[in-house]
């Protein structure tokens, strides 16, 4: 039996769903286990191009199980049109492969819609949200203000509730957004239209894990976004309103005993971002231009172009040591072959000291990058499949990042296709 975890490192869209698909064929079951439908997730491989948002990265594997856990936010609403959206394609997804915990706390009506409020009370001090409600979820759920999964098998009692939150919620949205209120008809719709409809996949995903464990299974966990979007680890306020590292898997799987063999920290081979907050490498104009293009960075869920900058390294071995990561999967080295000279940003001045460490969210606004550069290798990589095959340069490249990370780099990725990868 083994336990891994595939991880961001940086700020998000590191190519995650890309290395769990790769993997999957190693594990029997993987599990989402926090965050929400602000995930996207893309893969390509025989069935098409998916972005997915709610769905673990394993759903294409025959014979994996796929597992909501309690720790994420699930929208039943988004959660079903991906359902219908990716069988479409021809991808048998049944309660025999997908699996929701009754334990998972459900996204209400309202989260998106206060999601955009706030973001458009806040005006120009806006985070940058998905508006996908996960911020109002969490902070409902740790309120104790969300429904569970497993209330959808007790209608009674799941209806009183309901009509107790929404009577809490509506004061809220009229007092303090004056927006319109929800009724209990509405309630009875998003019921009958979508949590009956995902409730065949709701069960005690945790005496499935129990059995499966001690059957000696081996489970892959999924996260989303990355460390330095962690909630307490990350570049706080602009961090995600969960917790993306690596230690959180076991409890937001259902297996809160479980302990990670191996721990996947994906890092992409340049930097990218997607919403408000510190980017201390960004590069704007021409070049940003130009790299955004080379590796099509667009925001998989909301089509937002991503900031983008050189690979952050002082950010990089930050994430690298709150991950515990065991093993790097270094993502889209091919994006940078059209780079005469590629830049490493190696330290932070920061208040006119030059340090190697990440320094604290409000003190990120006064670093600047240092970059050290490297020669580019000026030629197409995309079909290189051995560690041999990488020009000298590529090499270096690879190799001076896992020298300044501290951590092997296992994978190096070339391509978005399954098989683009070499293996180190
Ligand atoms: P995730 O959220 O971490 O899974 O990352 P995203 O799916 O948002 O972003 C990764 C993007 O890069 C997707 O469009 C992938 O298809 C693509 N991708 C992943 N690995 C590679 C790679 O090595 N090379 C190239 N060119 N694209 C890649």
């Amino acid at each position: 039996m083994s336990n891994c975890a595939i991880v961001g490192i940086n700020w998000g869209d590191e190519g995650k769903g890309r290395m769990v698909d790769l993997l999957t064929e190693k594990y029997d079951i993987v599990i989402r286990y926090q965050g929400g439908g602000n995930a996207g997730h893309t893969v390509i491989n025989e069935y098409g191009k998916f972005a997915l948002h709610l769905l673990p990265s394993g759903v294409f594997r025959p014979g994996v199980v796929n597992i909501l856990g309690n720790g994420v936010a699930l929208d039943p609403e988004n959660l079903l049109k991906e359902i219908v959206d990716v069988s479409s394609k021809g991808v048998s997804i049944t309660p025999e492969n997908l699996m929701i915990s009754d334990r998972a706390s459900l996204l209400l009506p309202w989260h998106r819609e206060l999601d955009a409020l706030e973001e458009a009370r806040l005006a120009d001090k806006k985070y940058g949200s998905t508006k996908q409600g996960i911020a109002p979820f969490y902070s409902d759920k740790y309120q104790k203000k969300t429904v569970l999964a497993g209330e959808l098998f007790y209608p009674d009692e799941l209806r009183a509730h309901l009509k107790d939150l929404l009577e809490w919620k509506n004061l809220t949205i009229s007092r303090v957004y004056g927006a319109q209120t929800h009724t209990m008809n509405e309630i009875e719709l998003w019921l009958s239209d979508y949590c009956e409809k995902i409730k065949p996949f709701v069960r005690n995903t945790h005496s499935f894990l129990k059995k499966a464990q001690s059957e000696g299974k081996n489970i892959l966990f999924e996260a989303q976004l990355g460390a330095l979007r962690d909630l307490d680890y990350g570049i706080y306020p602009y961090t995600t309103s969960s917790n993306a590292v690596a230690s959180y898997a076991p409890v937001g799987s259902g297996l809160p005993g479980a302990k990670l063999d191996e721990v996947i920290g994906v890092v992409k081979a340049y930097s990218t971002c997607v919403g408000e907050g510190p980017f201390t490498c960004e590069w704007f104009g021409r070049e940003a231009q130009e790299l955004r293009d080379a590796g099509f960075e667009y925001g998989a869920k909301t089509g937002r172009p991503r900031r983008v900058g050189p690979i952050d390294i002082v950010a990089t071995r930050y994430g690298v040591e709150i991950q515990g990561a065991t093993d790097i999967a270094l993502t889209k080295l091919d994006v940078l072959s059209y780079m005469d000279k590629i830049p490493l940003c190696t330290h932070y001045i920061v208040n006119g000291e030059l340090t190697d460490e990440f320094p604290f969210p409000a003190a990120l606004s006064e670093a600047s990058p240092v970059f050290a550069y490297m020669d580019g290798w000026k030629t197409d990589i995309s079909r290189c499949r051995t560690w041999d095959e990488l020009p000298e340069a590529a090499r270096n490249y690879v190799m001076f990042i896992e020298k300044e990370i501290g951590a092997h780099i296992k994978y190096v990725s070339v391509g978005p296709e399954r098989d683009s990868i070499i293996i180190r």
